[in-house]
This record gives structure tokens, C-alpha cells and sequence, in this order.
């Protein structure tokens, strides 16, 4: 076996340097490069990109990986059982989608939100339609290719992006949203809207002073500056490549002060993740977060269950108008909290408040399942979809710009990813109960000792980096099965008063 261990572990170190230019050249796309550079570093992509797929196709690894897959049970070193489990999965692609097929959906998927782009700027459903068909088509196929006697159908996609959790786990949890969420919504979304102070929606808020706050938040939430740091991008993100060099990303409006204040603490959830994985992750393949639903707890704790309650801005408001003497003067940090915490039936889903979130997400679940089960049609997405919207958020859209077009994630394959989103809300409820069992959570944040919430979360959830399931993850943090339960009872309790 040893011979194996070695080969893999050679195989692992190119693989690895091949990522971290792949992801130091994506940042710096992302944030800083000239748009000039587009051509120039897309030519040299091109040449790295094909080292590194001759690298992980290399017969070579491969026979490591399955010799290793095969005698798993002589390997002592138990991450290295995770790391070969998880490549023996990844290998599946390889060995049972025929290979012309899987690259022509690659080229399809990389033009597909191109195509997407160009159609919703124009409004143009229609213009959409054949390229979301053929991605759709593929990916009924792809299921078909890669079913096993436990995963089938729309199962397979979803498994893809939260291990573990299938159509018969989603159901359990949108039908408690339907049936306990969205007469809930309906109900609070119709009282008469509260007013606030037009300054807080109609001021200029300059783009230094936000700077400002946003450096002040990291040192509020302890985010290690020493390994990571914060730009501006036309869409915030977090990019880590190791638990010591791990990026964010805010976006300032000058006209908008809530948006980068949430975008900033929303992404150094997802970052204080990444930065508290155990170290000795950081050159195996089981660094970053475990799944899209545990990473999104974290982002979504961060913002909503900590940065949007009453106890922080009790105790960072005083802050926030040293920064906007101005803007803020007069105005009560209770009416600030307040506009921070409004819910409003609306038709964008990553404009959409805390309460009605998770029934944007409703929305494309129905949907996905019934197009990979061939019970809906391309065709009749439109009317579909708002549909749904009505009956759902309580507000149909009048443009397909603001339905159906408003998402790029179908258009590059992502068939599966949408219902992660409103998991990691609910995760995050469950996870926030058993930690103020530990810790008395308001009272750390209205201390402004926001560490305290890290270092639990690190010996929770952080330090095991990938080598934890999410089903897992959920039974060290809270010694329970995953359940709705807390997600709902959090949002009635916050949006009843
Ligand atoms: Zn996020």
C-alpha cells in the first residue's frame, strides 16, 4: 500500500499547486486585474488547465486512488479513508458518463451564462430557452448514468451539494416552510408597513466611511487579518484556498448603507470557517467547509442571527454614527433596527429579508424536481414560476427578468444547488440553540466578545474542515438529527413583535 500512499500524495501536491494558481488568478480577476488582461490570462489558463486535467486523469493516480479505494481498511491514517472515499466518488464522472458527452456539456455550460446574461438583460425568456433545455436534458441523463440502488433521479443532483440529503429530506423540511412558514409570511407581510426616517433609505452614505465600518467589523468579529484580508467586487464572496490566506469580499452603494454591512459580516462567517480549519488540512484535500448548507449556517448566523440582532447594534450603533454623524443624527437604534429587520413580499431572491428567504428557495425546489422528473417543461417555466411566486411569496413578477431569468446558477449546470441556501438558515437555527445552551450568545455579542462564538464554533463545526459529513456535523454541534423545528419557531418568535 505504501508505494499507493506515496504516488497519491506526489499526485496531491501538483494537483494542489495547479489549484492555488487557478484560485490566486480567479481573485485577482475577480477584484483587481485590468480589463485589458481578460485575453492574455485567459490564454495562459488555458494552458494550466490542460496540465492539471492530464494530471487528474493520469492513469497513474487513478489506479492509486482505486487500489487505495479497495484496501481501504489496511490505511491507518483515518482522514486519508475521508480524502480516498471522497476521490474514489469524484472518479464516478470518469468512469460512467462517456466522455464526448460530459465534454460538450462543459463547453454548454461555460457558454450557457454567457447566453443567460444576454437573455435577461434583454428580457428574453425565449432567447434562453434551447441552451436551458439541453442543460436540463443532460443533466436527466447524467442521473440515469450515476444512479445506485440508494440515490435516484433529482436525489443524485442534490447529493452532489449536500451529501446525505435527498428529495425524501428536502420534502420533510419545504413542507414544514409550506405549511408552517408561508401562511406566517402572508400574515406579516400585510400589516400596514412601518415608517421610517427618510434619511435612512434617502442619504448618501460615502463609500470611506462604509470602508471604514467594514474594518471596524473585522475587528469586531475577530476575522484574522493576518490571514485574509477584505476587497471590493461587483458581488461579494468569500475565496479561500487554506487556513491561511482565506479573502472576502463587500460591495459599498453609496445610497445603501445596509448592504455592505451585511454583505462584510455575511462573508466573514463564511471566511472565520475556513481560517478555523484545523491546519493540518491545508495540504490534503479536506480543507475548506464540509457542504454549501453548513458553510451558508455560518455566513447566515453570522449575518442574521448575530449582525441583525438587537444586542450587536446596542452595542456597534454608537459606532455606526461616529461614522454618519449626519445621516443618523436622531435617529433611535430601535428604528435602526427595525429598518435592518423589515420583511417585505418581494421578487428577487438575493434582495429578499431574512423572514421570506427561504420561500424564494421553495420556489426553485418545486421546480427543479418536476423538470428532472420530466413533470415539468422548459417551455411552461414562466407561467410556473409565477405561479409559485403568488401562491408562495405573495407577489407575481410582471417581467421574466424578474422571475425566472433573475438566477445564472442553472444556466452553468448548478441543477440542485438553490435548496442548499435555505438549509444553511435552518442549520443555523438549530446550531444557534445548542450553542446559547453553552454560552449566553446575547450577552457575548452585547459584550462585544464575539470570539467567544467563534472558538465554540471552531471546536464545533470549524477545526473539522471536510472530514465531517453534514448529517455529522449536526450530531457533535447539537447532539440531534437535523429538524426545521428551530428555524421556524426563531422566525415566528423575531417577526411577531
Ligand atoms: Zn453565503
Amino acid at each position: 500500500m505504501e508505494q499507493y500512499i506515496n504516488l497519491y500524495k506526489e499526485f496531491r501536491q501538483k494537483i494542489k499547486a495547479f489549484e492555488y494558481a487557478f484560485w490566486l488568478m480567479s481573485w485577482d480577476q475577480e477584484t483587481e486585474a485590468p480589463n485589458a488582461s481578460v485575453d492574455y490570462r485567459s490564454k495562459q489558463f488555458q494552458v494550466l488547465a490542460t496540465e492539471s486535467y492530464m494530471l487528474e486523469s493520469d492513469p497513474k493516480y487513478i489506479e492509486a486512488i482505486e487500489k487505495l479505494y479497495e484496501n481501504l481498511d489496511q490505511l491507518e491514517d483515518e482522514d486519508l479513508k475521508i480524502e480516498i472515499k471522497e476521490a474514489n466518488k469524484g472518479l464516478r464522472i470518469v468512469k460512467k458518463v462517456p466522455k464526448d458527452e460530459w465534454i460538450e456539456y462543459q463547453v454548454l455550460t461555460q457558454s450557457g451564462s454567457h447566453i443567460w446574461a444576454q437573455a435577461k438583460e434583454k428580457n428574453d425568456f425565449d432567447m434562453y430557452a434551447p441552451t436551458l433545455e439541453k442543460i436540463v436534458d443532460f443533466n436527466k441523463k447524467l442521473v440515469k448514468y450515476l444512479e445506485t440502488p440508494e440515490l435516484k433521479g433529482y436525489d443524485i443532483l442534490l447529493d452532489m451539494f449536500e451529501e446525505g440529503f435527498g428529495v425524501k429530506e428536502y420534502d420533510t423540511f419545504f413542507n414544514t416552510v409550506k405549511e408552517e412558514l408561508v401562511p406566517f409570511v402572508l400574515e406579516v407581510t400585510s400589516r400596514p408597513k412601518q415608517k421610517f426616517n427618510r434619511r435612512l433609505s434617502k442619504a448618501v452614505y460615502p463609500k470611506d466611511k462604509q470602508s471604514e465600518f467594514s474594518h471596524y467589523l473585522m475587528e469586531v468579529f475577530s476575522y484574522d487579518t493576518n490571514k485574509g484580508l477584505l476587497k471590493e467586487s461587483a458581488h461579494p464572496f468569500t475565496s479561500g484556498v487554506s487556513s491561511v490566506d482565506t479573502r472576502i469580499t463587500t460591495h459599498f452603494y453609496e445610497n445603501n448603507l445596509a448592504s455592505a454591512i451585511f454583505s462584510t459580516i455575511h462573508e466573514m462567517g463564511h471566511g472565520i470557517y475556513e481560517q478555523q480549519n484545523d491546519p493540518k488540512y491545508d495540504d490534503t484535500a479536506l480543507h475548506g467547509g464540509t457542504s454549501l448548507g453548513i458553510h451558508e449556517s455560518q455566513s447566515r448566523m453570522y449575518e442574521n442571527m448575530i449582525g441583525r440582532s438587537f444586542a450587536f447594534w446596542k452595542t456597534h450603533y454608537a459606532k455606526l454614527v461616529e461614522c454618519f454623524p449626519k445621516q443618523l443624527k436622531d435617529i433611535p437604534v430601535e428604528e435602526f433596527y427595525q429598518y435592518i429587520n423589515q420583511a417585505k413580499r418581494s421578487l428577487i431572491r438575493v434582495e429578499a429579508d431574512e423572514l421570506t428567504y427561504s420561500l424564494h428557495v421553495l420556489v426553485r425546489y418545486e421546480i427543479e424536481k418536476e423538470l428532472i422528473n420530466g413533470k415539468l417543461k422548459v417551455k411552461d417555466l414562466p407561467r410556473k414560476w409565477n405561479q409559485l411566486m403568488g401562491q408562495y411569496v405573495g407577489k407575481r413578477p410582471s417581467t421574466n427578468k424578474e422571475g425566472v431569468l433573475q438566477d445564472i446558477h442553472w444556466s452553468g449546470g448548478a441543477i440542485g444547488y438553490f435548496p442548499t441556501y435555505a438549509l444553511g438558515s435552518a442549520y443555523a437555527a438549530q446550531i444557534y440553540r445548542s450553542m446559547n445552551k453553552e454560552i449566553n450568545v446575547e450577552k457575548v455579542i452585547e459584550e462585544n466578545n464575539i470570539a467567544a462564538i467563534n472558538a465554540w464554533s471552531k471546536e464545533h463545526i470549524h477545526k473539522f474542515a471536510q472530514t465531517k459529513t453534514p448529517k455529522q456535523i449536526l450530531q457533535i454541534a447539537t447532539q440531534q438529527d437535523f429538524t426545521p423545528k428551530y428555524y421556524v419557531e426563531y422566525l415566528k418568535e423575531k417577526f411577531s413583535n
